[in-house]
């Protein structure tokens, strides 16, 4: 391709979704430039803080092992069973935990594109393992994973990040870091012609014949959560980069792009109440406390405010920091005793936790400035209310109470085997779901639908896809396969901008 502009395309932003896009235009023959407000040292956005898992479409380990996981060794596989995943579950999850809302075209394109994505991220040098430390418990012997997020990246989010940025530099890919879009440049015909920058000269118009925004949500922004989230949320934590303050978003509404998907909502989580501000990347996600559905969780009148037990933590735990930011000084404890301690994720054991424990549920509440009354209270009247029948802790296995509210609909077992230990949590958000309003070919659209020429989009800033709640492993899953089709279609544009011009 060539023409007047320097790049063909320029891709905001260099976490997941971006660089899948980048690499999808360079496959195309296009000249990318990718631009990252953040520094190198902090460079792959909130990708970098995860676990690097993806949900995707699959038929369970042989069929992973074909041209997924293609390094695993026999011993690690014959210790593993990991169920298929179905693309009617996925769809049924995804529409489950979104009330139905999730826009159609968009969740089956998710779902749809979700395996042969990965397999062309395997390509582009991505190494993938089983979780086996996060998704599975041991039962006989052998690791039986569940919830249908089982994959993930070598290395986490940090392996993930290193991967693609590794195989975008020897695609001969520019990456220019520190500098962060402001603005996007327009024709008189309303096409997107480059952008204005701000880097460490200043500002800079960039131009290119397409524009890819991969640059996030507005998490990180106290004013943006405040104003669509709501009252409050500039208390909140924020888990991962400080750097997804809703830049791509606010350009594109000011073209008059089409704000789309759940404004009002957010991915958040129990969240360690002594964490920093923002994401730390050294204990990155471990400051997370997902092994909840083990235990009870209480607020500071020790009343407990969920069912902790509703589904699968991969259904229920992005939308459980959310409950925790509505109670007293939004602050919560989850309460383990000696049977379900030993069962709790790494993430609890780490140095920075925020614990006490104790040998009576009325020392743990002490120690805790939970009201000891309401607390023993509380466990007395969950303990009476559990029902018999069998544990176990990798199904929804029905052991649920009877009589209480909020009930525990799965896994409840009786808080009486002391010592008790007690986690303290606030809320910590992850991302915003409201964004922009794409085509199935990525194309960012305006208020009248109509595609803006030479606007695309991809990962957090996609509208649509999240409402009220989110699906384990399904954030990384749609900004690869958006972002590769964001990509693909930018390069179109290019090559077709291209031609045009030198006709
Ligand atoms: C702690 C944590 C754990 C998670 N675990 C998982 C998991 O295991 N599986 C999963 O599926 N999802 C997980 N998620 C969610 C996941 O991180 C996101 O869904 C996904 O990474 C978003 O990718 P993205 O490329 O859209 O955004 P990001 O990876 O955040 O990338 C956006 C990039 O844009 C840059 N940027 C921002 N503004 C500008 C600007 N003006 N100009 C240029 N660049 C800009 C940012 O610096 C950043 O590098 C987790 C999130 C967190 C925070």
């Amino acid at each position: 391709m060539s023409g007047t502009a320097a790049y063909d395309v320029i891709v905001v932003g260099a976490g997941n979704a971006a660089l899948c896009a980048a690499l999808s235009a360079r496959e195309q023959g296009a000249r990318v430039l990718v631009l990252e407000k953040a520094s190198q040292e902090e460079r792959g956005g909130n990708s970098t803080f995860t676990a690097g898992g993806f949900r995707f479409v699959h038929d369970g380990l042989d069929d992973l092992r074909r041209d997924v996981l293609v390094d695993l060794s026999e011993a690690e596989a014959a210790r593993a069973y990991i169920p298929p995943l179905p693309a009617e579950l996925y769809m049924h999850d995804l529409q489950k935990v979104t009330e139905g809302l999730a826009q159609e075209e968009l969740a089956g394109l998710l779902i749809g594109r979700s395996r042969e994505t990965v397999v062309w991220m395997r390509q582009q040098g991505v190494r993938f393992i089983p979780m086996f430390g996060r998704q599975s418990y041991l039962v006989n012997g052998k690791h039986h994973f569940y919830g249908g997020v089982n994959i993930e990246a070598v290395g986490g989010g940090w392996g993930l990040v290193d991967f693609l940025v590794k195989a975008a530099e020897k695609a001969g890919i520019e990456i220019r870091y520190d500098t962060g879009l402001r603005r996007l440049l327009q024709d008189r015909k309303g096409a997107v012609t480059g952008v204005t920058v701000f880097g460490p000269e200043g500002y800079e118009d960039i131009a290119a014949r397409a524009v890819v925004l991969a640059c996030g949500g507005f998490e990180s922004n106290p004013e943006m959560r405040t104003r669509y989230l709501g009252p409050g949320w500039e208390l909140c934590r924020v888990r991962g980069t400080r750097h997804n303050t809703g830049d791509g978003i606010r350009a594109a509404l000011e073209i008059g792009a089409q704000a789309f998907g759940g404004w009002s909502t957010c991915h958040a989580v129990q969240w360690d109440i002594s964490a920093p501000p923002y994401g730390d990347r050294v204990v990155l996600d471990n400051f997370q406390k997902h092994s909840y559905p083990l235990g009870i969780v209480v607020n500071l009148a020790g009343e407990r405010f969920v069912d902790e037990g509703a589904d699968f933590r991969n259904h229920t735990y992005a939308k459980y920091g959310r409950e925790v930011m509505k109670q007293p000084q939004r602050t919560a404890v989850q309460i383990f005793d000696s049977q379900t301690i030993k069962m709790v994720r790494d993430e609890y054991r780490i140095r920075q936790v925020t614990k006490a424990e104790a040998n009576s549920i009325e020392e743990l509440a002490t120690a805790l400035d939970i009201d000891p009354v309401g607390l023993a209270r509380t466990v007395q009247a969950y303990n009476a209310a559990c029902q018999p029948g069998d544990y176990n802790p990798a199904i929804l296995d029905g052991k649920r109470t009877e009589g209480i509210s909020p009930p525990k609909s799965n896994w409840a077992l009786p808080l009486n085997e002391p010592p008790y230990y007690g986690f303290v949590v606030t809320c910590g958000i992850t991302f915003t779901f409201g964004g922009l309003r794409i085509t199935t070919r990525g194309e960012v659209q305006d208020t009248s639908d109509r595609p803006i020429p030479g606007l695309y989009a991809a990962g957090e800033l996609v509208g649509g896809i999240f409402y009220q709640n989110y699906l384990g492993g399904a954030g990384l899953m749609s900004g690869s396969v958006f972002g590769r089709l964001a990509g693909g279609s930018a390069a179109q544009h290019a090559r077709a901008a291209t031609a045009l011009a030198a006709e």
